[in-house]
């Protein structure tokens, strides 16, 4: 009986299983299917094209323009069935927007080929749709970009100023041997300070990098606090001193140890320290600390610009850097407090933020024992 029926449609009941075999594989697929015949009415469609133009009825028999309304990247609508209708070759387009009706959009990968439809020898001519939503894709693409953009940029200044220091202090050193001194020492000088801001940088971006791929191993030992405290204090008062900042440090004589990472909660602290640094024009940058109930706390507070409260904030999202001009003029990547507050949840510590504009701000890190975090 069947095979009379597919005998008389001219299909033989081999292109019929052929036919079922292929259902079930365009079903399965986790890409939107849609097939058009030549006037644009869908002859079939998967789940997953429902998916993707969020519709939950059947789409078989509706016009192709009903149903799939993508709009180009300056929010012009796309006259999807000339553009199908145009296609000679399979073609590709990634720039396409779809948008929900909750006011959200989807970055739409879609490819069109031109295909012989349906079986046997009744086959008709029309177009294959592939659909995918790549939004993350894209989005990813876009920060991409914007990551090599900023570093790019931030790269130049110091690079030829270094550059340039250098190539100097050799020339007057080549030229003149003695007399020139305080020439050649200001040069090295300026070369170095752009280095340390660019090693600075480069610490910041493979921080970035290993956070990103979730790559951070934390290991864990005993803390000399104090230890700890004279290191950052013989780092940072030069620094500070050499803006003409003061620059206190001061913990308890009893303050002991503390089982965290040393290298993650270093890191922390230095990037308060050279922020506070870097937006502070007059007076100082003080580091606290103090044992309390749930772990040490280290303070960072200084005199400086101060923080807006819409700032922040944004102050720990990826390459936030305010607007304000004062913070423009100085070198940053907008990266740092991202990558502290990432390191600061590895350590179950708690960061938190005071500040006034004009007045100054304070960073603190709540860092617990790693006993108490392990249990
Ligand atoms: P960067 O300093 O490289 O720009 P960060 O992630 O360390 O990046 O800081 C992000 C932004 O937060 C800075 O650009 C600045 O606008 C603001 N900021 C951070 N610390 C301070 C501070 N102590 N005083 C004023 N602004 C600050």
């Amino acid at each position: 009986m069947l095979e009379k029926l597919f005998k008389q449609h001219g299909i033989d009941s081999a292109d019929k299983l052929d036919h079922q075999r292929l259902l079930s594989l365009v079903n399965s697929m986790a890409d939107g299917v849609i097939a058009v015949d030549h006037n644009m009415t869908i002859v079939l469609s998967n789940g997953s094209a429902l998916n993707i133009l969020d519709v939950n009825s059947s789409l078989k028999g509706r016009q192709l323009a009903e149903v799939v309304r993508p709009f180009d990247k300056n929010g012009n609508p796309v006259d999807i069935e000339s553009l199908v209708a145009g296609t000679r070759t399979q073609t590709t387009n990634r720039d396409l927007l779809l948008h929900y009706d909750d006011n959200s959009a989807a970055n739409l990968y879609l490819s069109i080929a031109p295909v012989h439809l349906g079986f046997g020898r009744k086959g008709q001519r029309g177009f294959v749709l592939l659909l995918r939503d790549i939004t993350h894709e894209k989005s990813l693409e876009e920060e991409r970009d914007e990551f090599i953009s900023v570093i790019s940029h931030e790269l130049r200044t110091p690079i030829a100023i270094a550059e340039g220091n250098v190539s100097n202090a050799l020339f007057v050193a080549n030229k003149t041997p003695d007399g020139q001194i305080d020439a050649i020492k200001q040069a090295l000088h300026q070369a170095h300070e752009q280095i340390t801001f660019l090693a600075d940088m480069v610490n910041d971006l493979s921080m970035l990098s290993r956070a990103e791929r979730g790559n951070l191993t934390i290991e864990i030992e005993e803390i000399d606090i104090k230890t700890l405290v004279d290191e950052l204090q013989e780092t940072y008062s030069r620094q500070a001193k050499e803006k003409g900042l003061g620059f206190e440090a001061e913990a308890p004589d009893d303050i002991g140890k503390l089982n965290s990472s040393r290298l993650y909660v270093r890191e922390i602290l230095q990037n308060f320290i050279t922020n506070s640094i870097k937006y502070t024009d007059k007076g100082s940058v003080r580091l606290a600390i103090a044992r309390e109930a749930a772990g040490v706390r280290f303070t960072v507070a200084d005199t400086g610009i101060g923080i807006s409260k819409s700032d922040q904030e944004k102050l720990f999202s990826k390459f936030f850097r305010s607007e304000d001009w004062r913070t423009r003029k100085t070198g940053g990547t907008g990266l740092g407090l991202y990558v502290s507050k990432k390191l600061a949840r590895l350590l179950h510590a708690e960061i938190s933020v005071k500040s006034e504009l004009g007045k100054g701000s304070t960073f603190s890190v709540l860092v617990p024992d790693a006993q108490i975090f392990k249990k």
